[in-house]
């Protein structure tokens, strides 16, 4: 086989299908977030990043930088090893108790990164427990659903937080049968949340673990940053929270939180945890300083939260149209991929703006998307700049208006 004709022939698909992906080179520079320094061919310039998941700009805190910077003087670079060989640090042993108490659980367990959080403990239960049927959101994020793949167990597929379908399911399962539901509370390209008291009520109706992704809601929801589970009084009712460090926490990792056996077994079982080598020690000093200013602050989340209304009435007034949803993420929609890669393009090169189009896969084709996400740093001027662009972009495309 001619490999490299293959190799190129596959990307050429993806380039008539308008789904190549082009990645900004961008380098973000501290106390200037959301600005950040674009490299081209042509030099650098300034942009202002409106498509990051550093939600609350943690990433950039100073707390969180001096904690990672002290670990680095006292640590050195890396964790030396696996979390069995010599690689459990103790900033890993204090991040699991912090995350355990975030979640209200009694233990927790770190990985390298949310995907692998997801993939390791979904792939290790369904291995490991025998006869097991996960039930598993159709929307849940690729991370589970490879995860459950891995698994190897009996998967059913409900439709995304549609209760009723979810319930004729599980009553059509072997009544047996060990039972799982998997699903996430804030989803990310609709930005719309699971009835997470609903699921566990019929969790508890068919004797089934829950297991929530909360990847875009911790840090965010709820008065410590405990998530929405925490936002509804829910914690308690859930097996399993999974979440991330690289996300509102602005570090890296992810993580899961429950019982004392089942983190144990997890740690015992999971190739995903055991054959990898641990985060380095700094970056499990930010994420604690990270959480910890989470739990004890509520000014980002309340000013993350004015931005995105004030973002959305601001979208409202010039007729932009956009999902409406229950969180942080506002989806601006466009429906059409070409036009829709043409105005992220338009938008970086002749704005400054940096937003990256969502296409066919990560959403359905007519659904293209610009995935909006506000933060507390973006100021007034920012959303007028923003929005002022795509109000004259959107009269260039032709595109309908939203009625206000
Ligand atoms: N779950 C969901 C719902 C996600 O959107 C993502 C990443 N975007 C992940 C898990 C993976 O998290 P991480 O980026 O920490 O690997």
């Amino acid at each position: 086989m001619d490999f490299e004709a293959f190799f190129k022939s596959e990307l050429g698909g993806l380039h008539e299908e308008g789904r190549y992906r082009v990645f900004a080179d961008l380098e973000r520079q501290q106390g200037q977030f959301p600005r950040a320094t674009r490299y081209t061919e042509a030099g650098s310039h300034d942009v202002t990043v409106w498509c990051s998941n550093d939600y609350l700009g943690m990433g950039q805190n100073p707390s969180v930088i001096a904690a990672m910077k002290e670990a680095i003087d006292h640590c050195g670079a890396g964790a030396g090893g696996t979390r069995n060989i010599s690689g459990t640090n103790h900033y890993h042993v204090l991040l699991e108790q912090e995350l355990a108490d975030l979640h209200g659980k009694e233990s927790a367990l770190i990985f390298t990164s949310g995907y692998i959080s997801n993939w390791a403990t979904l792939g290790t239960l369904g291995q490991k427990i025998p006869g097991l049927i996960i039930f598993s959101d159709a929307l849940n994020h690729a991370s589970m659903i490879e995860g459950i793949r891995y698994g190897r167990c009996e998967k059913v597929i409900w439709k995304h937080n549609d209760l009723k379908d979810l319930e004729a399911k599980l009553a059509a399962a072997d009544p047996k049968a060990p039972k799982l539901i998997a699903f996430e509370s804030v989803y990310s390209m609709d930005g719309d949340i699971a009835p997470i008291k609903e699921i566990c009520d019929l969790a508890d109706r068919f004797g089934a673990m829950t297991y929530l992704d909360e990847v875009h809601a911790v840090g965010m929801y709820g008065p410590r940053g405990g998530g929405v589970a925490e936002r509804e009084g829910l914690m308690d009712r859930l097996t399993i929270i999974e979440g991330t460090l690289g996300k509102a926490f602005g570090v890296m990792g992810g993580y899961i939180a429950a019982s004392n056996a089942l983190c144990d077994f997890i740690r015992s079982f999971a190739s995903g945890f055991i054959f990898t080598t641990a985060l380095p020690p700094s970056l499990a000093a930010g994420a604690i300083a990270s959480i910890r200013h989470l739990k004890s602050s509520q000014l980002e989340r309340f000013a993350h939260q004015e931005r995105v209304r004030r973002l959305r009435s601001m979208l409202d007034a010039s007729g932009i149209p956009h999902m409406p949803n229950p969180s942080h993420i506002v989806p601006v929609m466009v429906g059409d991929a070409a036009k829709c890669k043409w105005i992220s393009d338009i938008l970086l090169d002749n704005f400054n703006i940096y937003v990256q189009p969502i296409n066919y896969p990560t959403v359905p084709k007519k659904t293209e998307r610009l995935r909006i996400t506000p933060t507390p740093l973006h100021s007034d001027a920012d959303l007028e700049h923003l929005v002022g662009a795509l109000h004259q972009l959107w009269s260039r495309c032709a595109l309908a208006r939203a009625v206000a």
